[in-house]
Parts: structure tokens; sequence; C-alpha cells
């Protein structure tokens, strides 16, 4: 049996593994979903082959999961998916926690290694928990964005991790006898996770949650080697490592490096740029933007995370089928860190059947900027923030932007003159060449849509 396991074991990895790959392209991604699904329904059954397990246990835990899980699915807003994922991560750290927490109390007369990799199960996982619900709250808004920073912040956070280390070596000799440290390491653990994500704030929250991602699949990983299961050390180490190449991507489209996010204090000197911006905001109806778009020939389109909220990507992909058939060049220009999740905007296009080749990256599309007709910026804000390139007083400064600012004409989408999520007001409303089409992202664009529809 334990060989059949095995092998199952290792079915399930070559599928976790090509599944991944698939995802790596929009193409094959839907399939690689479904490749490391069926991968995860193999292990799962191949897990529930081992002798001595409590069914009855098992089929609570599924159920009330399984109903949780559902509940979720069902009634969770389209725009509430990033903080859901947040949460989920945060799950996953808690669940590797108590898998080490019950084996401890199990079998408490551990070797040195399984301590060890108790102790960092309980660590990685406990910190992901809190860290990861910190970032539910502030992708939720129920938590305000800015970083949160008080004096002596960072020797704070680092005497505490050094008091947590200090507790996994003594536990890690006496597992038996420093058994009680367990409960201020798992306390710790939670402290450090709430300690580490609240000085992070506004726009680089995208870098966080990639790291927290990565951080359950390593403490998922560490389970695995408590309890001997190859395919849990397998996937966590997968979910580990690709969390860790997202939180590169993020960083290198942020400008910003890894040390600097996480110890740096975003914005913590300024929270808000001391350069005045100039000029007057000036409106534009939706009928007279349609008079220009008529007459463009090429056209950038801008996604941001209010595209989602209005729910505005399949009348986005109805305006731009009529600019086509009018003669336009249509192409959509997508920052890594649109939205409220990695990929939110090529899943949000994806789901219109928004064809892959129209999407470019900001670095293909800025050196051209100069000739794109008009630039459609729909719902996205920070990710277009002039301020990140021009004052370097803001805290945006440094982050790679659209640089739709330098298109012949800007038509900015949105409700009202706020900023975004990182709190930054944007001058880019205030340019000579940009016009404001205020109101729901949706229904201004359906009123351009029918003024083309009109005209035909
Ligand atoms: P922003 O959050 O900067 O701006 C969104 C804009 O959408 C707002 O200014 C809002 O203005 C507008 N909006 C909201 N609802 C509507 C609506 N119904 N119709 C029209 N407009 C609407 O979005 P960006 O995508 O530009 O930037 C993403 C930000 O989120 C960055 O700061 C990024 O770092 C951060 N982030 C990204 C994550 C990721 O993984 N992608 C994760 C965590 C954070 P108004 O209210 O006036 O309508």
């Amino acid at each position: 049996m334990d060989l059949l396991i095995n092998l199952s074991y290792i079915a399930a990895s070559v599928l976790f593994i090509y599944g991944l790959k698939m995802l790596g392209k929009p193409a094959t991604a839907r399939r690689g979903n479904q490749v490391s699904a069926i991968g995860m329904l193999v292990a799962a059954v191949a897990t529930l082959l081992y002798s001595g397990l409590s069914y009855g246990w098992i089929v609570l835990g599924l159920v009330i999961g399984a109903g949780i899980g559902y509940y979720a699915a069902r009634t969770v807003q389209m725009t509430q998916m990033p903080e859901m994922v947040a949460l989920f991560n945060g799950s996953g750290g808690l669940a590797s926690l108590l898998v080490a927490a019950a084996e401890y109390l199990r079998r408490p007369e551990a070797d040195a290694f399984t301590a060890l990799v108790i102790f960092l199960a309980i660590v990685v996982g406990g910190l992901t928990f809190t860290g990861s619900v910190i970032a539910f709250a502030k992708l939720s808004e129920r938590m305000k964005g800015s970083p949160i920073l008080f004096k002596n912040q960072q020797i704070l956070n680092a005497g505490l991790l050094g008091l947590t280390l200090l507790m996994g070596i003594i536990f890690m000799f006496a597992p038996k006898a420093a058994g009680f440290l367990l409960v201020f390491i798992i306390l710790a653990a939670f402290a450090l996770g709430v300690l580490a994500v609240i000085p992070i704030g506004g726009a680089d929250m995208p870098i966080v949650v990639s790291l927290l991602n990565s951080y359950s699949g390593i403490a998922a990983s560490m389970a695995g080697f408590i309890i001997a299961n190859n395919v849990l050390i397998v996937a966590g180490a997968l979910v580990g490592a690709s969390g860790i190449i997202l939180t590169s991507i993020m960083c290198k489209a942020m400008n910003r490096s890894l040390t600097n996010v996480l110890f740096g204090g975003f914005g913590a000197t300024t929270t808000q740029s001391s350069m005045q911006i100039q000029g007057e905001a000036k409106a534009i109806s939706a009928e007279d933007a349609y008079y220009i778009l008529e007459n463009a020939s090429n056209v950038i389109v801008v996604p941001g995370y209010g595209m989602a909220v209005a729910q505005a990507q399949h009348v986005v992909k109805e305006l731009a089928d009529l600019m086509e058939k009018n003669g336009t060049e249509v192409r959509y220009a997508i920052h890594p860190v649109a939205g409220r999740m990695p990929g939110h905007m090529n899943v949000l296009l994806a789901e219109a059947n928004v064809p892959y080749e129209q999407l470019v990256e900001p670095e293909d599309v800025n050196p051209t900027m100069e000739n794109v007709d008009v630039a459609i910026v729909i719902g996205a804000n920070d990710v277009v923030n002039p301020a990140a390139k021009e004052d370097d007083t803001s805290p945006l400064y440094g982050m790679p932007i659209i640089e739709t600012d330098r298109a012949r004409t800007v038509f900015v989408l949105k409700r009202s003159m706020k900023p975004g999520f990182s709190g930054v007001e944007n001058p880019l409303f205030f340019k000579e060449n940009t016009r404001m089409l205020f109101g729901d992202a949706k229904s201004s664009l359906s009123t351009l849509v029918s003024e083309f529809k009109d005209a035909a």
C-alpha cells in the first residue's frame, strides 16, 4: 500500500509541475488549473489510503470545510476576490500551524530535526495567518491602507524575532521539557505577522500578498516534513517557490527591492507629496468623448481596479470591437499591479474574450505613447500616476507607470477626484491633455457604445 501511495504522490507531483508550467501562458492556463486540480485529487485520495485514519473526523472536517468554501464561493463578489485569496492564504498558514502543534502533542519526544520543522511550521504558519488577516483588512478597506508606524518599531520587530529564534533553539534541543515554550512561540508568531504587515501600506501591498502566499507554501512544506508526507513537502515547496517568483516579479514591476518594502516603511516619511498640483481638471461628456474616439486611429485602454468594481470588462470589449470596426487600432496596456491581485486585469479581460495578442506590457507601450491618439484610463489611478516619475517627494516615486500622460489625449473614467489605493493625489487629472469622464465606468462606456451604435 505504501508503494501505491508513494507512486500516486509522484504522479500528483508531476501533474502539479506540469499544471504550473501550463499556467505560464494565458492560452493554456485554464487547462493548467484543471491538471493541477486532478493532481490534488490524486494526492488526497492516495492520502486517504493510509491505515489507521479516523474517517469520522476527516468527513467532519470535509463537511465543515466544503460548507465554508461553498458558501464563500457563492456569496463573494468578484471585487472581493483578492481579499478572499489573502484570507485563504492565511488559512493555509493556520492549518500548517495546527498540524505542527497536533503532531507535537501526539509525540512530544520529537528528535531535533522534527522539533526544528515543528518550530518553523508554527512560526511561518502563524505569521502567515495574522499577516494575511491584516492584508485582508487592508484590501477590503476595513483598515486604513496607509502604513502604521510607531517609534522604535524596527527595534521591537527585531527584538521579537530574536526572542522567537531563541525560544526555537531551546525547543529544538529539549522539545519535551520546553514544550510550554510553544505557546509563547505561537503568540510571538501571531504578533510578528501583524507587526510585519502594518507598516507596509498603499501600493506595496501586492508584494506582501505574494510573499504571504509563498510563506503559506513554506509552512505547508514544513508540515509535510513533520508528518513525513512527501506530496505535502513537494506541493508546499512549489507554492513557496512560485510565490517567491511572483514576489520578485512584483518587486520588479514596482522598481523596489524586497528589503526596502519589508523594512523601509513605505510612505514612512511622506504620506503625501510636497509638490503642489498645477492646473485644473477638465470634465468631458461621453457624447463629446465619442467624437474624439471616432476620429482616433489608435487607442490604448488602461484598465485598473475601478474596471473590476464596475464590472465593465464586457462593455470595454464591446466598445473596442466597435472602434476596431471603425478602423481604430485598439490595445490594452496592463500594469502588473493594476487591480487588487496579481493577474486581476488579465482574468477579467479573458472573461470578456479580449484576445491575448492585444494585451501589452507598460515597457512595450510607453516608448510609443507619443503616437497614441487616445488613452482610455478605466478605473485605473495609481498605475498611471505621473507623480511616480515627476515628483521625488511622492511615496509612489520610482514605480514604473503606464505613461498615459504622454498620449495625445487621455480620458479618465472614474466617479470622483478621489485618489487610488495608495492615497496619493494624481496630477494626471490636471494635465492639459486630460479629460475626466465622470461616472461609473460601466455606464460611461455603455453611453459610448450607444453613440457608436447610433452613428452606424
Ligand atoms: P487604484 O486603486 O489606484 O484606483 C482605482 C480607481 O478606480 C479609483 O481611483 C476609483 O476612483 C476608481 N473606481 C472605483 N470604482 C469605480 C467605478 N465603479 N467606476 C469607475 N471608476 C471607479 O487602481 P489601480 O488599478 O490603478 O492600482 C492598483 C493599486 O492597488 C496599486 O496601488 C497597487 O499597488 C494596489 N494593490 C494591488 C494589488 C495587486 O496585486 N494588483 C494588491 C494590493 C494592492 P473613484 O472612487 O473616483 O471612482
